[in-house]
């Protein structure tokens, strides 16, 4: 199919509003054309002009199982053919609905029961509070609904999710976050520990700070923690040694209920099926969306532990139905998408890929970066990585923020035919590709990464 690009541009321009996107310098053309993204085939993307890009970030780290998976476009078809659509509210469903529940509660972390589905991480992460609060006034705790996040946690943009996000920027001028939500300290070793502190003893500092806290505004008060197992959109950034070890622990004190967010993480990209394996974290809730189905449909998922489902089915003689859902929940289109992509997660085993690759990867990235004199740190795990940049390594200074290093190194990137993400928070190029990269694709994406930040670099010079 062949589109006029001028009429496509000039359409967009004029009717789309689109999310994180100046919008005044989109109106006036200052940020050039839209790009037209038409094709895509495992890792590489393409756009109307023929321009080819490696897609470094999966798109939004969600497309796993990479592009023109014709399996995967085959049961959307199929499913489209054989029923669009029937909603899953008073015991409706679908074959393909409940297939896909029973594999998810057997193959998450932790003793799972039910799946709440949605179509967003943000929604999911709004079920999750709601859970929260219903549980605890099922079981007589009507003030135990505080939930505590962390600085620089990214939850998604909806109402409560954009107010569990931990960066001031997605709260400015939104009227967020609600006061039901309260922020502790980001995990980050490198920025956040004193000078000669240890990982572990920097762990244990933040797991005190969230004792004292939860005291502070009393056990009685306290609902729920919500963490990413890997912090995401703050800046890809693994958890210090024994950081999630030390939090369960002060949690499990206070009666506090653990909510994973696993969207980035869920289905491989650690090198784990789920982070929380990796890291050992025992949730309570699972919040799950991107990779389900690889974005090949919006799907998301709030997956709920014995714990707190025993307490909604004791309660609903007193309560009735449990009041909430959306029009889309459980989709039988999505469920499709969901269970042939979980079929190629697992028969091409993409977590052990992104355990195997990604270890190349990680070393590769450290082997070409981490002595620039202009890197502070190169980060990460299995198929998920960061470079920061600073102005002074010995003095962990960042730069001038006006100079927008970040972005340079992004737009470098992408002129060279990689997209490589430049994270909100501080001067980062973030890699996500999808858990079907190779080894030779990887040396492609750091060849790529290489040029981009040495252009850079010699700019600055
Ligand atoms: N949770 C995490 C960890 C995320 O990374 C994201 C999105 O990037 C979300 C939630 C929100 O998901 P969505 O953008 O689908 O609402």
């Amino acid at each position: 199919m062949t589109i006029n690009i001028k009429d496509i541009s000039e359409k967009d321009r004029n009717a789309v509003l689109h999310p994180f996107t100046q919008l005044k310098d989109f109106a006036t053309g200052k940020l050039g054309e839209p790009t037209i993204v038409e094709t895509g085939k495992g890792i590489r993307i393409q756009d109307a002009h023929g321009n080819q890009f490696i897609d470094g970030f999966a798109g939004l780290y969600c497309v796993n199982v990479g592009y023109g998976r014709t399996e995967v476009a085959e049961a959307i078809s199929r499913q489209a053919y054989r029923l669009a659509y029937y909603h899953s509210y008073a015991a409706h469903t679908s074959d393909e609905l409940a297939i896909l529940s029973d594999r998810l509660v057997k193959m998450a972390p932790g003793k799972m029961s039910k799946v709440f589905y949605g179509m967003s991480g943000s929604d999911a992460n709004e079920t999750q509070a709601k859970l929260v609060w219903y549980y605890n006034n099922l079981r007589g705790k009507p003030n135990k609904k505080k939930i505590i996040s962390r600085e620089r946690g990214y939850h998604g943009c909806s109402v409560v999710s954009g107010s569990m996000t931990g960066m001031s920027f997605y709260h400015d001028n939104m009227d967020l976050p609600l006061p039901q939500i309260v922020h502790t300290g980001v995990p980050h070793h490198y920025w956040g520990a004193t000078p000669g502190e240890t990982e572990r003893e920097f762990s244990a500092r933040r797991a005190v700070e969230l004792d004292q806290l939860i005291e502070r505004l009393g056990p009685d008060n306290v609902g729920a923690f919500i963490g990413e197992p890997v912090l995401g959109t703050g800046g890809i950034t693994p958890p210090p040694e024994g950081y999630w070890e030390a939090i369960q622990k002060v949690l499990k004190k206070h009666d506090v209920l653990l909510i994973a967010d696993e969207v980035i993480t869920g289905f491989g990209r650690t090198g784990s099926m789920f982070g929380s394996q990796h890291y050992g974290i025992e949730p309570d809730l699972i919040t799950i969306a991107k990779g389900l189905t690889s974005a090949y449909f919006p799907l998301s998922a709030a997956i709920v532990g014995e714990k707190v489902y025993e307490v909604l089915e004791d309660g609903a003689d007193k309560v009735g139905a449990f009041s909430h859902g959306y029009t889309y929940s459980g989709h039988p289109i999505g469920a499709a998408a969901a269970n042939a992509v979980l079929d190629i997660v697992e028969k091409e085993d993409l977590p052990g890929n992104a355990r195997e690759v990604g270890a190349f990867f990680q070393a590769q990235l450290k082997e070409k970066f981490a002595q620039l004199p202009i890197v502070g740190e190169v980060r990460g795990v299995g198929l998920m990585a960061a470079i920061e940049f600073v102005a002074d390594r010995d003095n962990r200074k960042r730069f001038d923020p006006t100079l927008k290093i970040g972005a340079r190194m992004s737009k470098a990137a992408r002129e060279r035919g990689l997209i490589a993400r430049a994270m909100p928070h501080g001067d980062i190029l973030g890699f996500a590709p999808p858990l079907v990269t190779t080894k030779a694709e990887v040396e492609e994406i750091v060849g790529i990464a290489e040029s981009a930040v040495r252009f850079v670099m010699d700019e600055l010079t």
